[in-house]
């Protein structure tokens, strides 16, 4: 039996996958019903399409507002307007729900000794532990009934420490801010009223070598599958999701399923790893070295995964000319 820890994106996508496939499969988490965990829940319309239709959840069930204007901010350049190219907000507590009813939710925490353990704990890494050197922003939403933004708009903060958001939802807006200032982000929020406020810290660098412990295996935040430069995590976490049912598909074997498991998701992790390494070193002034050359059209290619045509010349000009 399959013990799943976590009932966010990652651990409801694998649940649904694994029980509609026969697995014997049981999940847990200790949040109350409803109990509102921050995310933006901007996501890309085209990317988690497939996954949805994976689990019987059409797009049009939770979709919330689909963008039709995006305007960009930087320290260095006026707003600008990016295409819209699928970004979208969703009900992501609704879709939730959608792949796990309530009632087959264990309002508690895997019971030690289950062993067979799959931790989709998110940012926590409960049941796999901590590692050294693990890599966090913070970050912080208020959930408001109005904003100065209509549309989607992000704001990055100077240097690339961070970014603010306004998404909109079909009454609502998200807004919120990430970075390595705790000070710096609250600072972006101060003037806006929220119905509420809800702060966690986000994972920025994947957890290449610590994916399993002896008796648990990561999926989604818990081994940093996130998209280091925006922060996106909902389409990563169910593509890990996703990887991992289809190894699990293929072995009972534990041994052989950490195999298999961590081959087919390290080519991504690696990939997140070499974006986290252009964000750190754009915050500590390094900017023109072979890595972050290297890296630039993976890291755009990020931005376009998220729903977004970028102007590339306006990017880079922020972050490698007005880096002070
Ligand atoms: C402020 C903020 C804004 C964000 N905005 C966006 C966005 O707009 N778009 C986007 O794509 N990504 C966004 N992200 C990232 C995204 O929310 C996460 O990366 C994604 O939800 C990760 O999915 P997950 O399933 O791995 O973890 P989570 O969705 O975090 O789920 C983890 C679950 O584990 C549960 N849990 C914790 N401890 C235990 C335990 N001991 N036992 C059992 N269960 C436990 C928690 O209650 C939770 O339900 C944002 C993150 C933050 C912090």
């Amino acid at each position: 039996m399959w013990h799943i820890g976590g009932a966010g994106v990652a651990g409801s996508y694998l649940y649904r996958r694994l029980k509609d496939s026969g697995f014997d499969v049981s999940i847990y988490d200790p949040k109350r019903p409803d109990y509102y965990i921050p995310c933006g829940y901007a996501t890309n319309k085209n990317h988690i399409s497939g996954f949805l239709g994976n689990v019987s959840v059409s797009i049009d069930e939770i979709l919330e507002r689909e963008a039709h204007e995006i305007k960009i901010s930087g320290n260095n350049f006026y707003v600008t307007d990016f295409l819209p190219r699928g970004l979208c907000t969703i009900d992501k507590m609704k879709m939730e729900k959608l792949m796990v009813e309530d009632e087959h939710i264990s309002r508690f925490m895997i019971p030690k000794g289950s062993g067979n353990i799959i931790d989709a704990t998110g940012v926590s890494r409960y049941y796999l532990g901590k590692v050294q050197n693990d890599l966090k922003m913070y970050a912080m939403e208020k959930v408001c009934r109005e904003s100065p933004y209509n549309d989607f708009y992000f704001n990055f903060f100077k240097g690339g420490t961070g970014y603010f958001w306004s998404f909109p939802l079909k009454d609502r807006y998200h807004i919120g801010a990430g970075g390595t200032n705790l000070e710096e982000v609250k600072s972006y929020l101060e003037n806006y009223h929220g119905e509420r406020v809800v702060a966690r810290n986000i994972r920025m660098m994947p957890t290449i070598e610590n994916i399993f412990s002896h008796d648990a295996i990561g999926v989604g935040e818990s081994i940093g599958y996130i998209s280091p430069l925006l922060g996106e995590g909902i389409v990563p976490a169910m593509e890990n999701a996703e990887l991992l049912f289809q190894c699990m598909k293929k072995t009972g074997e534990i041994d052989e399923l950490k195999i298999i498991y961590e081959k087919a998701a390290r080519k991504k992790l690696l990939l997140y790893g070499q974006i986290g390494k252009l964000v750190i070193n754009i915050q500590k002034k390094k900017v023109f070295n072979m890595h972050n050359i290297l890296s630039i059209r993976k890291a755009i290619h990020e931005v376009e995964n998220f729903g977004m045509k970028p102007e590339i010349m306006k990017i880079l000009g922020h972050f490698i000319f007005n880096t002070d």
